[in-house]
């Protein structure tokens, strides 16, 4: 275990006794260390794009008189400001859900609702790997929060199967009961992960493969502010993989009082 950090007061009270105050910094030093990371991360991937812009930049100059070079040199740069862009964004989101300035609002949300809108939104990006998004849904119940949050959480989820899976493949979408609470789980037939990786890929910016998540357009962050989210609403994600074969991605989350009524099943079916 790490070594703890006392920080102790010694006060004499008279001859024969003395208060020793003990204050415990171990929590403290180890958030300062995630900290520092985190801009040391931050300023690193920042780098990168910047960096690439900067030279393209000097190359469209370079090459003006050649229309075709400033063509590709242009496009890359569209690329590389994309991508800074969506870093931007999604640093922002993660500090929003990490310190839970996002309220979690008291509306009832119905789950098929949430995952008919992920789905809608990564709809695009499946159709151009013709991969078929399946949603199964067991039923239908709501969970208290903030939808687009949740949204934003499932949608990160399925367009991580995509990202994971080859052309032709399936990822499928569903809801479920599970011990009481509800069960939103993505499942791919993807490139899966290693028992050490699946222990890792919720940290900020951990990517298995940084060069393969480049070119999908990956932050490594994605994972993190889904966990946050769930989070967020009293919940907690899971993952079960197997290298070659594919990955699921569980999201468990309390049911709403009320959120399991058949008023609620009812509506659902109109
Ligand atoms: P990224 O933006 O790189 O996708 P995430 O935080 O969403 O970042 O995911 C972290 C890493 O976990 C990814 O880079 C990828 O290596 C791995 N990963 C995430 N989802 C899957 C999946 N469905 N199948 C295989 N690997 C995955």
């Amino acid at each position: 275990r790490a070594i703890r950090h006392l920080h102790a007061r010694v006060a004499p009270l008279g001859p024969s006794f003395v208060l020793v105050l003990c204050d415990d910094q171990t929590e403290a030093k180890r958030l300062e260390a995630v900290r520092r990371d985190f801009v040391a991360n931050v300023s690193h991937e920042l780098k990168t794009p910047i960096g690439a812009i900067a030279l393209l930049a000097e190359a469209v100059t370079d090459f003006a008189d050649d229309p075709e070079a400033v063509e590709r040199f242009g496009a890359r740069m569209q690329r590389e400001s994309k991508r800074l862009t969506q870093l931007v964004q999604e640093i922002i989101d993660l500090s929003r859900v990490q310190d839970h300035e996002t309220p979690a609002a008291s509306e009832l949300i119905p789950i098929s609702q949430v995952i008919d809108d992920a789905v809608d939104r990564a709809a695009t990006r499946a159709d151009s790997k013709n991969i078929t998004l399946q949603v199964v849904s067991g039923g239908e119940w709501a969970v208290e929060g903030n939808y687009e949050l949740l949204v934003n959480a499932v949608r990160n989820l399925v367009d991580n199967a995509i990202s994971y899976s080859n052309e032709g493949t399936q990822v499928g979408i569903g809801a479920k009961l599970d011990d009481g609470r509800i069960a939103i789980a993505v499942t791919d037939q993807g490139i899966g992960l290693s028992r050490e990786d699946t222990e890792r890929v919720f940290e900020r910016f951990y990517r298995v493969d940084p060069a393969r998540s480049r070119v999908t357009g990956g932050t490594g962050l994605g994972l993190s502010i889904v966990k946050h989210i769930v989070a967020s609403h009293g919940g907690e994600i899971r993952v079960w993989s197997q290298l070659g074969q594919g990955s699921t991605f569980t999201i468990l989350l309390p049911i709403a009082r009320g959120g399991d009524s058949p008023e609620l099943a009812a509506a659902a079916e109109q």
